[in-house]
């Protein structure tokens, strides 16, 4: 079994974040953790390649029509749609104006709890209830209410795999293999090294 460290997750600083100028501010929070960034390029996608990207997942479109239905009832609110599908097809259409209107940095990023370290910082999908001391809890004030309201995808600054099975199709779909490079930082050495017993002098 791989070790734990080599953990990887995808992650991308969204066109709002590179406007916004938080890219290094990411960066910074991701780097403070002790994660490792293994992969990153400036580039900017087209439809096609959005619509792939939160497609890789086959049950995206029904399980987030879902918890937006759920989300609009829990608020006293009638959803535009009882059907799933067709609130995710207005979600992706808006997720593609908004990834295509401006260059996004991808990133690969490794360590131990890679995918669930970043999912913490980065914080809850919708910025209004996003955890204070997050990334999009501390750097952006939108809400699906504004967003729906404007008919425009919300606007969270930066998007990270949800889980070990999203990140092993999301890393392949935005890099080669050749583009991640694999190396030791100095740091790895206190962050794992089991026999670590020899600093004093
Ligand atoms: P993420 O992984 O935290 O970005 O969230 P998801 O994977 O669940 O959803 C992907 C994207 O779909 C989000 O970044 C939002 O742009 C959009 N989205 C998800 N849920 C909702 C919702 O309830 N309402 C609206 N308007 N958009 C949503
Ligand atoms: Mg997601």
């Amino acid at each position: 079994m791989a070790h734990p460290k080599k953990e990887r997750t995808f992650v991308a600083v969204k066109p709002d974040g590179i406007q916004r100028g938080l890219i290094g501010e990411m960066i910074k929070r991701l780097e403070n953790v002790g994660l490792k960034l293994v992969a990153m390029k400036m580039l900017t996608v087209d439809i096609p390649h959005v619509e792939k990207h939160y497609t890789l997942d086959p049950e995206w479109r029904r399980v987030t029509g879902e918890k937006t239905i759920a989300g609009y009832k829990s608020k006293g609110l009638t959803p535009p749609s009882e059907d799933p599908f067709e609130i995710t097809g207005k979600i992706l259409k808006n997720l593609t104006t908004y990834m295509t209107s401006g260059p996004v940095i991808a990133m690969v990023w490794e360590g131990a709890h890679a995918v669930k370290l970043v999912r913490k910082l980065v914080g809850g999908t919708e910025p209004l209830t996003s955890d204070v001391g997050t990334i999009r809890g501390d750097y952006v004030l939108d809400s699906y209410a504004m967003s729906d309201q404007d008919g425009r995808a919300v606007r969270n600054l930066i998007h990270a795999s949800g889980s070990l099975e999203d990140a092993a199709k999301e890393i392949p779909h935005w890099f080669k293999q050749d583009e991640i490079t694999s190396y030791r930082l100095v740091q790895d050495e206190i962050l794992y090294d089991a026999s670590l017993d020899n600093i004093l002098e």
